[in-house]
């Protein structure tokens, strides 16, 4: 691995915004590992969550494999103090996050050197395990993002995917799970953050694009045309995959939504937001998340 960087396909952006539905289908192409939401780890290592087979860390034969590399090189309490670590290094919404990733103290740099440490490894086992040389990781997270961009192993491919932040506003305030139940104005204002973050991030990558969930659904073939150029991966699989339904098989995603534990994916712009969100909600998110929902083409 000196002498070649590791690819990582990363999606960026708010949540809701068609992060599984692309991580699904990237995995359609044979040189890639499809991962899901890499940096939701610890939530498969605690059992907080399970793989898309549905199975846990233990009985995953994908999972339990990678746990078998990763535990070549740490103790069980050190990788998941490694992921800890990794994950409180990452935490987007505060301005202190952002600093301490930049700053150049001593115990700050530190700090960032025992973060690759643990992500040379991680992504090295995922891909040993999967026995493909590209990894899709679709944790959204920009700060994430703009670490990977850092170190000194990894050929970072960014994808910032936006959708509407009405669509986005509505899937979270019509949920019936309380605890991803968001009032429409939070959701505003965090997909506004989140969305800024992109933008610095992407800018400062020359291997990265902005593309639209909705286009996805719109134009798939250009939208996987601009995939393929960013991400110089073969398209063709995935291209055939669109024409049909895209049957979910081998899917070994952590994290993101239900999506990739279903057995087939249906390609439908979801546009009940358009229908059903009242006017007031839809004027909420549109003068709060202005003038970023103009920017990106949402009227
Ligand atoms: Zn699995």
């Amino acid at each position: 691995m000196a002498d070649k960087k590791l690819k990582v396909v990363y999606c960026m952006g708010s949540g809701r915004s068609g992060s599984t539905l692309f991580g699904i289908l990237l995995s359609k192409n044979s040189e890639a590992f499809s991962g899901g939401e890499l940096t939701g780890l610890t939530d498969l290592i605690t059992g907080r969550d399970t793989c898309a087979c549905e199975k846990d860390l233990q009985t995953c034969e994908f999972w339990s494999a990678v746990w078998t590399e990763l535990r070549k090189t740490w103790s069980e309490a050190e990788i998941f103090d490694r992921a800890r670590h990794a994950g409180s290094l990452e935490k987007t919404k505060s301005l202190k996050a952002w600093r301490r990733v930049k700053s150049t103290r001593k115990e700050a740099i530190a700090e960032r050197n025992k973060y690759y440490e643990f992500m040379e490894v991680f992504y090295g086992a995922l891909q040993k395990v999967s026995g493909k040389d590209t990894i899709i990781d679709i944790s959204k997270n920009p700060l994430r993002a703009y670490l990977l961009s850092q170190s000194n192993f990894i050929d970072l491919r960014i994808i910032h995917l936006t959708r509407d932040p009405r669509g986005v506003a509505w899937s979270l305030n019509k949920t019936k799970n309380q605890a991803k139940h968001y009032p429409v104005w939070r959701t505003a204002l965090f997909w506004t953050v989140i969305n800024r973050q992109s933008d610095m991030v992407r800018k400062n990558n020359k291997h990265s694009v902005w593309l639209r969930y909705e286009d996805l659904l719109k134009a798939p073939d250009a939208f996987l045309e601009k995939v393929r150029d960013v991400a110089e991966i073969d398209i063709t699989k995935i291209a055939m995959a669109l024409k049909k339904e895209i049957p979910n098989e081998e899917l070994h995603m952590v994290a993101g939504n239900k999506l990739r534990k279903e057995s087939r994916i249906r390609l439908k712009l979801d546009t009940q937001w358009i229908e059903n969100m009242p006017a007031s909600k839809k004027l909420t998110v549109k003068l709060l998340a202005y003038p970023w929902l103009r920017k990106y083409g949402y009227k």
